[in-house]
């Protein structure tokens, strides 16, 4: 665990994505009062007092039928227009924000969380280094050079992300040490980015599933990964005994990046595609004889990947040991051998 921690530098930008409200229906509505307001203007120096006091009943209903239609019709655009999109094939824009990397994004717990942009975090170089060396060991154990790189791709990590702190005590070690889970697991290969998910949500502690009452400390959803920090700061504070919730689920984030969105990495592909198979035998055992895999792991292959790649990590001479097959193929499918710790790629 941390001995220290820092608040966030107050410069560091704050949004909220209540300011992505949508707004488009008020414009609508004022619009149109005004233009009817222009129109009665016009019009009523034309026809004598009786007339329009006959007519102002008929005008005061269309103006609410109006307003009814506009309003039903404004609530069922958004069920609607996915299920249209479907069809389509292609997005349908709001006129009032075409960045809809805001609006996918919904928050499950509204109006307590801090949104950080990762180009925007305020941290020195220093700062993140510092973080580094005093918090995560694969990245002390790393050569220099290495370092540079580790350094390098998690600062391109960072920068590319969204982090939705479901917490008023941001601290700066959260976009750190759970971006550098993602470049550790993927420092062997070219594509690290993980660009299907462009959101990183903290929680303090652990969390509720959405619509579930299932308590968790990480899941990756929709264009989310979600973590629990205290979770996530167990799983750094002891690297040797084999259970990581950050690598964890950078795991699963990057097996659907990689076998779901990009399909273009066939060693990957290929390799992954033995580890399935392969693990199959392994499940079929429905236990460890080696206290090694938790039953965790034996839920179904998804888990076994995941809990294999904290092994992997933390426990690499003895996966290696019981599991050659699994550590050699984990060795092709990341491209790095984690027991040599200076020089894994
Ligand atoms: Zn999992």
């Amino acid at each position: 665990m941390p001995d220290t921690t820092y608040i966030l530098d107050s410069n560091a930008r704050f949004t909220s994505l209540d300011s992505m409200a949508d707004s488009s229906f008020k414009n609508i509505t004022e619009k149109f009062a005004e233009i009817d307001a222009q129109k009665f203007n016009d019009s009523a120096h034309s026809i004598n007092q009786k007339t329009f006091l006959r007519i102002l009943p008929i005008l005061f209903l269309v103006f609410i039928g109006t307003y009814v239609v506009i309003k039903v019709v404004a609530v069922l655009y958004d069920s609607v227009k996915e299920q249209l999109e479907k069809w389509l094939g292609f997005k349908i824009l709001d006129d009032d924000n075409n960045d809809k990397s805001y609006t996918e994004y919904q928050p499950t717990s509204q109006n307590n969380y801090l949104v950080y942009k990762g180009d925007s975090l305020g941290l020195s170089n220093k700062e993140v280094v510092d973080i580094l060396k005093k918090y995560y060991t694969y990245y002390r154990n790393l050569d220099k050079h290495l370092q540079f790189k580790f350094f390098d791709r998690l600062q391109k990590f960072m920068n590319s992300k969204q982090f939705i702190i479901h917490t008023h005590e941001p601290f700066k070690e959260m976009p750190i040490l759970i971006c550098a889970a993602a470049v550790q697991i993927s420092f062997g290969l070219d594509d690290y980015e993980l660009s299907h998910y462009p959101y990183i949500q903290i929680h303090k502690e652990e969390y509720f599933a959405e619509n579930s009452l299932r308590v968790l400390a990480g899941n990756v959803q929709g264009s989310c990964i979600t973590l629990a920090w205290n979770q996530l700061l167990k799983g750094f504070s002891n690297y040797e005994d084999g259970s990581n919730v950050g690598l964890h689920e950078m795991a699963h984030a990057l097996y659907f990046q990689e076998i779901l969105v990009d399909k273009d990495n066939e060693s990957f592909e290929l390799h992954f595609s033995e580890l399935m198979y392969r693990g199959e035998t392994v499940l079929q055992q429905q236990k460890c004889p080696h206290n090694l895999y938790t039953d965790y792991a034996f839920s179904n292959l998804q888990e076994f990947w995941a809990v294999s790649v904290e092994l992997f990590f933390e426990k690499a001479n003895d996966l290696n040991n019981y599991y050659p097959f699994v550590f050699t193929t984990l060795k092709d499918i990341l491209k790095q051998n984690p027991i040599i710790t200076n020089q894994p790629v």
